[in-house]
Protein backbone atom coordinates (compact mmCIF):
# COMPACT_ATOMS: atom_id res chain seq x y z
CA UNK A 1 0.00 0.00 0.00
CA UNK A 2 1.43 3.12 -0.95
CA UNK A 3 1.16 6.51 1.46
CA UNK A 4 0.78 9.67 0.93
CA UNK A 5 1.52 12.74 2.78
CA UNK A 6 -0.80 14.77 3.69
CA UNK A 7 0.14 18.52 2.77
CA UNK A 8 -1.85 20.77 5.36
CA UNK A 9 -0.99 18.19 8.43
CA UNK A 10 1.82 15.72 7.21
CA UNK A 11 0.28 12.70 8.11
CA UNK A 12 0.50 9.94 6.40
CA UNK A 13 -2.79 8.39 4.94
CA UNK A 14 -3.57 6.06 2.21
CA UNK A 15 -5.64 7.96 0.14
CA UNK A 16 -5.29 12.15 0.05
CA UNK A 17 -7.81 14.65 -1.74
CA UNK A 18 -7.01 17.35 -3.89
CA UNK A 19 -8.62 20.00 -2.74
CA UNK A 20 -8.05 24.41 -2.87
CA UNK A 21 -7.42 25.94 0.40
CA UNK A 22 -6.98 29.71 0.17
CA UNK A 23 -6.29 29.63 -3.52
CA UNK A 24 -3.58 26.94 -2.76
CA UNK A 25 -3.96 23.27 -4.54
CA UNK A 26 -3.09 20.77 -1.84
CA UNK A 27 -3.14 16.99 -1.08
CA UNK A 28 -4.66 16.35 2.27
CA UNK A 29 -5.92 13.89 4.08
CA UNK A 30 -10.13 13.33 4.50
CA UNK A 31 -9.68 15.40 7.94
CA UNK A 32 -7.81 18.37 6.40
CA UNK A 33 -9.97 18.29 3.40
CA UNK A 34 -13.19 19.85 5.38
CA UNK A 35 -10.90 22.81 5.48
CA UNK A 36 -10.58 23.74 1.77
CA UNK A 37 -12.54 23.37 -1.54
CA UNK A 38 -12.57 19.75 -3.25
CA UNK A 39 -11.05 20.12 -6.74
CA UNK A 40 -14.26 18.32 -7.80
CA UNK A 41 -16.10 21.60 -6.79
CA UNK A 42 -14.08 23.66 -8.42
CA UNK A 43 -15.50 22.76 -11.47
CA UNK A 44 -18.35 25.21 -11.58
CA UNK A 45 -15.62 28.18 -10.32
CA UNK A 46 -14.34 27.44 -13.86
CA UNK A 47 -17.56 28.48 -15.37
CA UNK A 48 -17.39 31.62 -13.61
CA UNK A 49 -16.69 33.77 -17.32
CA UNK A 50 -19.62 32.72 -18.37
CA UNK A 51 -21.67 35.09 -15.92
CA UNK A 52 -19.36 37.51 -16.57
CA UNK A 53 -19.84 37.18 -20.40
CA UNK A 54 -23.80 37.47 -19.47
CA UNK A 55 -23.46 41.08 -18.26
CA UNK A 56 -21.25 42.24 -20.71
CA UNK A 57 -23.51 41.03 -23.31
CA UNK A 58 -26.55 42.60 -21.31
CA UNK A 59 -24.48 46.04 -21.21
CA UNK A 60 -24.09 45.45 -24.48
CA UNK A 61 -27.67 45.40 -25.24
CA UNK A 62 -28.42 48.29 -23.21
CA UNK A 63 -26.05 49.77 -24.67
CA UNK A 64 -27.49 49.11 -28.05
CA UNK A 65 -30.92 50.19 -27.69
CA UNK A 66 -30.66 53.77 -26.97
CA UNK A 67 -27.93 53.88 -29.98
CA UNK A 68 -30.45 52.57 -32.00
CA UNK A 69 -33.16 55.00 -30.80
CA UNK A 70 -30.63 57.79 -31.61
CA UNK A 71 -29.58 56.48 -35.04
CA UNK A 72 -33.20 57.74 -36.37
CA UNK A 73 -31.65 61.17 -35.12
CA UNK A 74 -30.05 61.86 -39.05
CA UNK A 75 -28.20 65.18 -38.99
CA UNK A 76 -27.30 66.39 -42.09
CA UNK A 77 -23.63 66.72 -43.78
CA UNK A 78 -21.88 67.93 -46.41
CA UNK A 79 -20.85 64.79 -49.33
CA UNK A 80 -17.47 63.32 -48.76
CA UNK A 81 -17.14 64.11 -52.21
CA UNK A 82 -18.21 67.54 -52.48
CA UNK A 83 -15.15 68.87 -54.45
CA UNK A 84 -15.36 66.33 -57.63
CA UNK A 85 -19.20 67.03 -57.71
CA UNK A 86 -18.96 70.58 -57.43
CA UNK A 87 -16.30 70.80 -60.30
CA UNK A 88 -18.12 68.55 -62.26
CA UNK A 89 -21.22 70.04 -62.42
CA UNK A 90 -19.30 74.05 -63.21
CA UNK A 91 -17.83 72.49 -65.78
CA UNK A 92 -21.06 70.62 -66.79
CA UNK A 93 -22.21 74.43 -67.54
CA UNK A 94 -18.96 75.32 -68.90
CA UNK A 95 -18.43 78.01 -66.65
CA UNK A 96 -14.68 79.15 -65.25
CA UNK A 97 -14.26 79.29 -61.50
CA UNK A 98 -13.92 83.14 -62.49
CA UNK A 99 -17.80 83.11 -63.54
CA UNK A 100 -18.80 80.80 -60.61
CA UNK A 101 -17.44 82.75 -57.88
CA UNK A 102 -18.87 85.97 -59.67
CA UNK A 103 -22.41 84.32 -59.89
CA UNK A 104 -22.53 83.48 -56.31
CA UNK A 105 -20.54 86.27 -54.62
CA UNK A 106 -17.82 84.51 -53.33
CA UNK A 107 -13.99 84.64 -54.12
CA UNK A 108 -12.37 82.52 -56.92
CA UNK A 109 -9.53 81.45 -54.29
CA UNK A 110 -12.13 79.91 -51.54
CA UNK A 111 -13.97 78.15 -54.64
CA UNK A 112 -10.39 76.41 -55.86
CA UNK A 113 -9.87 75.64 -52.05
CA UNK A 114 -13.12 73.96 -52.14
CA UNK A 115 -12.57 72.10 -55.90
CA UNK A 116 -9.49 71.24 -54.36
CA UNK A 117 -11.07 69.65 -51.27
CA UNK A 118 -8.22 72.02 -49.17
CA UNK A 119 -11.66 73.83 -47.47
CA UNK A 120 -14.99 72.93 -46.95
CA UNK A 121 -17.86 75.39 -47.70
CA UNK A 122 -19.58 76.81 -45.43
CA UNK A 123 -23.57 76.99 -45.25
CA UNK A 124 -23.91 79.85 -47.10
CA UNK A 125 -21.48 78.65 -49.79
CA UNK A 126 -23.21 75.25 -49.96
CA UNK A 127 -26.22 76.99 -50.12
CA UNK A 128 -25.59 78.75 -53.24
CA UNK A 129 -23.73 76.27 -55.08
CA UNK A 130 -26.44 74.02 -54.68
CA UNK A 131 -28.86 76.72 -56.27
CA UNK A 132 -26.18 77.87 -58.70
CA UNK A 133 -25.24 74.21 -59.91
CA UNK A 134 -28.49 72.13 -59.09
CA UNK A 135 -26.58 69.76 -57.08
CA UNK A 136 -26.63 67.91 -53.57
CA UNK A 137 -23.70 68.66 -51.21
CA UNK A 138 -25.24 67.43 -47.99
CA UNK A 139 -26.77 64.22 -47.43
CA UNK A 140 -28.13 62.58 -43.99
CA UNK A 141 -25.84 61.06 -41.60
CA UNK A 142 -26.98 59.22 -38.94
CA UNK A 143 -25.59 60.35 -35.69
CA UNK A 144 -22.66 57.48 -34.40
CA UNK A 145 -20.06 59.47 -33.02
CA UNK A 146 -18.28 58.04 -31.10
CA UNK A 147 -17.28 60.84 -28.62
CA UNK A 148 -20.82 61.63 -28.37
CA UNK A 149 -21.44 58.25 -27.06
CA UNK A 150 -21.75 59.58 -23.18
CA UNK A 151 -23.60 62.25 -23.72
CA UNK A 152 -25.77 60.29 -25.55
CA UNK A 153 -26.47 57.09 -22.57
CA UNK A 154 -27.18 60.34 -20.55
CA UNK A 155 -30.19 61.03 -22.82
CA UNK A 156 -33.58 59.36 -21.56
CA UNK A 157 -36.15 58.64 -23.95
CA UNK A 158 -38.29 62.00 -22.64
CA UNK A 159 -35.47 63.54 -23.39
CA UNK A 160 -35.21 62.24 -27.48
CA UNK A 161 -38.78 62.81 -27.49
CA UNK A 162 -38.31 66.12 -26.72
CA UNK A 163 -35.41 66.57 -29.21
CA UNK A 164 -37.76 65.12 -32.03
CA UNK A 165 -40.45 67.82 -31.57
ZN1 LIG B 1 -4.23 16.25 7.08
Amino acid sequence: MILMICEMCGKDVTFVKKVTIEGVMLDVCSECAKFGIESKKEVPKEQGPKPIIAQRLEVREKRARPRDVLEKFDSEDIVEDYAQRIRAAREKTGMSLKDLAMKINERVTILSKIEAAQMRPDEKIIAKLQRELGIVLKEKVPEVVAAKESTRASLTLADLIKMQK
